[in-house]
């Protein structure tokens, strides 16, 4: 056999139900010294071959009971007129229907009392099927859509008779899906339960799924079972070479020549040392496999279904298997377990009300969906999924009825304490969501752990309602840990603060003047705006805000606004910095410059009227003063003898004041004979090297009349 790779099923093996009924036999055998078991207690020729050595002896009926003798009910169940009849005979009962099975009866038994009538899809003569039918009024068996579709043909009333549909609990659901289609679309008063138990169906998609990657796959279990001959097909529809064997000795390892993968599987009756003797063979004929292989094999097979410990021999064979006594392998197989202990399990369903894990116990796990989590609105099903692997604490051992109760949110909330602790020590942001108002704050729950945030660490504003974050998503650090007390306050605020702190260190580092942020403006005043870029203010005079004449910064933003602004200088001493807002492309003075000169005519808006003269807009932004004396060709009282506020008129452009911004205009230099005008008085002289004094019109202050010149 050349060197193959082995994949072991991870759900391969006993199913909780059938382990419990086998720890429970062999408990009884103790107890009792001996017993019965109506049918074999699981298909697998082996196990009860081993289970009579136990006294556990097999009996077809209740007439083969002998009086008082103990009696094992295995996990298919009875009918409850099987429950009288060994009464009748004096016989102590163990009963060992498997707890899935059991809510089925009691399902069938309260509808069927409703006066529903009762249908199963599943396998017509399968003991479970048989029992089932004891607990309702009669019940309607069909194995398949085929069969279905001729029973609803047939039987045309039901139509509008009350239906519960239910299924073998080791149906295959295609089929049963495919059934209940045909039932829902004749019957309008059908309820439908899928009572598939969760463990079959993980078995199968994950055997599906092995197979469809293997050159060969093996199904390890008892030919006379249901469920196996199920998985085989199920494997035969992705795989062409499909082996069915009971054990190892059935293992031909001719039949793997040429494989290089192997996959491996076995139905809910295999006991894992049966896997683990086939495993063994597997590697022994591998003789090319590296140790390292093996190793991984047998961790699987360890993972799976908690093998105990190896031996300190290498290789242990199937003959020192067979020595180890029934029970100590049992014992091996069947974990006892107790409350508190933590536990790993593997997702078998989940219903609208639990989560159904097999643990690998005699026990059936389930988690409450409120024991899954303290996280509001989590959806569970986008969590996990049958199959996946689960951690949980066990909150409570039920072993009259074959159940554990499960915790995933205290197991959280165990381990995610140490990590608030480490969080704590480390200054480490942590993750919650806020889940109560208090008081005096805030109680968000931080992966399961309730953390205090007092309303002056909440970051929001004082007397803000902190109803604000209830149910959102914050970010949060430990300032205080009290183990005792479990008492953890945190601060939303620290955060805060040292976002903001590390984001104005990184702005101060890279800023310079010109560089542009989008910014979020934080407060306005009368002399500007200041503009958050990063973890650090800095400020838009009013001036910087617009090109147009503004008197308050609120006439172009409001708090809030994101805008884009631009450095135009900075102190990092005094931590000041001056921004810029208004676009440079837009600068009307050199929209003005390019489009006009001195001498150009320009249609200009009268603006304002002053008494030594007339403000007029040559271009957004941009005005010139007409002086009183240029208004008219004659001479005039006051600006508004000719002029009024808004009228548009004809003006050359007499000089322009590049360095001051100011522009001089003219009417009266537009008319036929313009008399030389008078030189205007200086009020503002500067002092230019080269062209000597310019004289400057303030716009914005003008000269008072006294000090304009005379006409
Ligand atoms: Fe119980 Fe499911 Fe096992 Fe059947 S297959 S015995 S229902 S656990």
């Amino acid at each position: 056999m050349s060197q193959v790779e082995i994949e072991l099923a991870k759900t391969a093996g006993f199913c909780f139900g059938v382990r419990r009924a086998v720890k429970m036999a062999g408990e009884a055998a103790r107890q009792y010294g001996g017993c019965a078991c109506l049918g074999p207690l699981i298909h697998n020729n082996d196990v009860v071959r081993r289970l009579e050595e136990q006294g556990v002896r097999t009996v077809k009926s209740v007439s083969q009971l002998v009086p008082g003798e103990p009696v094992i009910i295995r996990s298919h169940g009875v009918g409850p007129e099987v429950y009288r009849q060994i009464q009748a005979l004096g016989c102590p009962v163990i009963d060992a229907t498997c707890p899935e099975v059991a809510r089925i009866h009691a399902l069938v038994e309260e509808k069927s009392r409703q006066g529903r009538a009762i249908v199963v899809i599943g396998q017509r003569g399968h003991p479970e099927i048989e029992a089932l039918a004891g607990w309702c009024d009669g019940c309607t068996v069909l194995e398949n859509p085929e069969e279905t579709e001729k029973w609803l043909r047939e039987h045309p009333e039901t139509a509008e008779i009350p239906l519960t549909v239910v299924s073998q609990t080791t149906g295959e659901q295609k089929n049963f899906e495919n059934s209940v289609k045909l039932i829902k679309k004749q019957c309008t008063n059908g309820e439908i339960f899928d009572t598939i138990c969760g463990t079959t169906s993980s078995r199968q998609r994950e055997a599906r799924e092995i197979a469809s990657r293997s050159d060969v796959m093996i199904v390890i279990g008892g030919r006379h079972s249901a469920n196996t001959a199920k998985l085989a097909q199920v494997c035969a529809g992705e795989c062409d070479r499909v082996l069915l064997i009971e054990n190892a000795r059935e293992l031909d390892p001719a039949e793997l020549a040429g494989a290089k993968t192997v996959g491996v599987t076995a139905g809910a009756s295999t006991p894992e040392w049966i896997i683990k003797e086939v495993n063994r063979k597997m590697c022994d004929e591998n003789k090319t496999v590296e140790t390292v292989e093996e190793n991984n094999a047998a961790e699987a097979v360890n993972e799976t279904v908690e093998t105990p410990a190896e031996p300190a021999a290498e290789t242990k064979t199937e003959a020192t298997e067979a020595e180890a006594s029934f029970e100590e392998l049992l014992e091996r197989s069947i974990k006892t377990l107790h409350t508190g202990e933590k536990v790993r399990g593997v997702i078998a369903s989940i219903t609208p009300t639990e989560i159904s894990v097999d643990l690998g116990t005699k026990q059936s796990g389930y988690i409450p969906l409120s024991e899954f989590t303290d996280e509001p609105g989590v959806n569970v099903a986008d969590i996990i999924k049958a199959g996946d692997e689960i951690e949980a604490y066990v909150m409570r051992v039920n072993d009259v009825e074959g159940t554990v109760m499960l915790s995933k949110k205290r197991l959280d909330s165990v381990k995610n304490w140490d990590s608030i602790v480490d969080a704590r020590a480390s200054h480490a942001v942590v993750e919650g969501t806020v889940v109560e108002e208090n008081k005096g704050g805030v109680v968000v729950n931080v992966k399961g752990v309730r953390v205090f945030v007092p309303a002056s660490q909440s970051g929001l504003p004082k007397d803000a309602p902190m109803t604000e974050l209830l149910k959102r998503k914050v970010k949060l650090m430990i300032r205080e840990v009290n183990q005792p007390r479990k008492r953890v306050v945190g601060s939303i605020r620290d955060v805060t603060v040292s976002e903001r702190r590390a984001k104005a260190e990184a702005t101060w580092n890279e800023i310079e003047v010109g560089k542009r942020y989008h910014g979020v403006v934080k407060s306005l005043t009368s002399y500007g705006a200041f503009v958050d870029i990063g973890g650090v203010d800095g400020m838009v005079h009013v001036s910087e805000l617009s090109w147009k004449r503004i008197h308050q910064p609120s006439e172009v933003l409001s708090v809030g606004d994101e805008i884009d602004v631009y450095v135009i200088s900075f102190d990092k001493e005094t931590k000041k910095i001056s921004l810029g807002y208004k676009d440079p492309n837009e600068n009307p003075w050199v929209k003005f410059t390019s489009t006009y000169s001195v001498g150009s005519v320009a249609s200009v808006r009268i603006v304002k009227l002053m008494t030594f003269g007339a403000f007029a807009e040559i271009v957004p932004g941009v005005d010139g003063l007409i002086h009183i004396s240029q208004i008219a060709d004659r001479r005039i009282g006051k600006p508004e003898d000719v002029l009024s506020e808004g009228q548009i008129v004809d003006a050359k452009i007499t000089n322009i004041d590049n360095e001051n911004k100011k522009v001089s205009l003219s009417i009266r230099a537009l008319s036929e004979h313009p008399a030389p005008a008078p030189e205007p008085k200086a009020v503002k002289p500067v002092e230019d090297e080269d062209d000597g004094p310019v004289v400057v019109y303030d716009t914005e202050n003008p000269p008072a009349p006294e000090d304009l010149p005379e006409e």
